[in-house]
């Protein structure tokens, strides 16, 4: 079966279609800058032919309409009709309390999506408009599943996911950590737990650190979510790109009360010009921060650490909340990318028996160990890829109507 995988932004709409008899991309794509003069779609056939055209696309109705162009119609289209689709998945952030799986899509799921857009305003009202447009283009024949990114880290126990303030405030908002990336979190689990022939090992007990431009780590034991770094949004926790991670609450209160900033210009301030960019001041990329502690500049230098230092705090509070670990995995851009992160991260953790194989190390972006075989605990490097996973959730769902 061919499964579209989407995920729809504010002004984009990522897609890709995969072919479940062999897990191979097919074709995938981007609808770029919808609602905006200049939109335009990018798509890429397996074989390497190519469509890229300015298209108007005032809304995501029209998004669709020109990936479908795409698929079927264009010099690099890969099916010859609809039909050929045998079923499409949604990335969806947020799942608040409400959905702790994937689900089948019908009026009141995409109604809850839409509903949830309060506790992800920038994200769930997107995919839902996504739902939307989808419908409209495919009818109801073509079943729809929502993946969410929240529904991995719903098994976490009261005590990882109620804040330190007023209860009411849970009650009345559902104020709590939700998490984030559960998607990649949840494939790369379960990779490990294949890869290590535990599948299904209730006592195994692995640390997954999703390290991208976001990033956030969790504690996995037996398959499920016991604690994880991101909180009520994908703010909390450590570093990352231009996001600040966890700061005493106070610290910014107090800056507010400085610079005359609204609650919004606080978060704006947290979440896009905070992490490696506000500390390094060079860049939010970690290559360009990198390159430039190389050069010597004592600020990026200083980002790098901080970053590296948080994730090693993370990973070793996770170690406790699990009493242990048999593994510990990066993945995304960073994590599968750059091997002096891992070496620092690890250091951390010699006193546990965790040795890196500094040449297996140098790899990057591929499935490999790069524990020494008397390591006590494993480390891996497991490429993430959400679209896959999303893919066969909804493969999953659909082959159970
Ligand atoms: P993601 O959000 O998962 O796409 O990850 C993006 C981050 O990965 C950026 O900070 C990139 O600088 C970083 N990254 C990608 N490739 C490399 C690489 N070869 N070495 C170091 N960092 C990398």
């Amino acid at each position: 079966m061919k499964i579209l995988v989407v995920n729809a932004g504010s002004s984009s709409l990522k897609y890709q279609l995969i072919d479940m008899d062999n897990e191979q991309v097919i074709a995938k794509g981007l609808c770029d800058k919808i609602g905006l003069e200049d939109s335009n779609v990018k798509h890429k056939a397996f074989d390497g032919r190519e469509y890229a055209a300015e298209v108007k696309m005032p809304t995501h109705s029209e998004a669709f309409e020109t990936l479908m162009y795409a698929l079927i119609e264009s010099d690099a289209k890969v099916i010859d009709s609809y039909d050929e689709i045998g079923a499409i998945g949604h990335r969806v952030v947020h799942g608040g309390t409400y959905f702790d799986k994937s689900c089948l899509v019908d009026d009141e799921v995409a109604e809850k999506v839409e509903e949830l857009r309060e506790l992800a305003p920038l994200h769930n009202h997107p995919h839902y408009l996504g739902i939307v447009a989808c419908t409209k283009t495919f009818g109801k024949e073509v079943p729809q599943v929502v993946v969410f990114d929240t529904a991995f880290h719903q098994t976490m126990p009261e005590k990882a996911y109620i804040f330190g303030i007023p209860y009411e405030y849970y009650e009345k908002y559902k104020v709590r950590r939700y998490g984030a990336h559960g998607t990649s979190h949840k494939y790369v689990s379960e990779r490990c737990a294949a890869i290590m022939g535990r599948e299904g090992d209730k006592d195994l007990k692995i640390v997954t650190c999703h390290i991208g431009n976001g990033a956030s780590i969790s504690a996995v034991k037996g398959g499920e979510c016991v604690d994880t770094s991101m909180g009520f949004t994908p703010l909390d926790g450590f570093i990352m790109g231009t996001r600040s991670g966890g700061v005493d609450p106070s610290a910014l209160t107090y800056i507010a009360n400085k610079e005359n900033m609204t609650p919004d210009q606080l978060s704006d301030m947290c979440n896009k010009k905070s992490g490696l960019l506000g500390i390094s001041g060079v860049s939010s990329d970690n290559r360009d921060v990198s390159a430039a502690a190389a050069e010597g500049n004592h600020r990026a230098a200083l980002a790098n650490e901080i970053q590296r230092y948080q994730i090693a705090k993370f990973v070793g509070s996770y170690i406790a909340a699990m009493n242990g670990a048999d593994a510990i995995v990066f993945t995304a851009g960073i994590g599968e990318n750059d091997p002096v992160l891992r070496t620092e991260v690890c250091k951390h953790f010699e006193y546990m028996g965790v040795k890196i194989d500094e040449e297996k190390n140098k790899i990057r972006g591929e499935e490999v160990e790069i524990s020494t075989p008397d390591s006590k605990v494993k480390v891996y490097i497991i490429p993430t890829n959400e679209e896959l996973a999303i893919a066969k959730d909804t493969l999953a769902i659909v082959n159970s109507l």
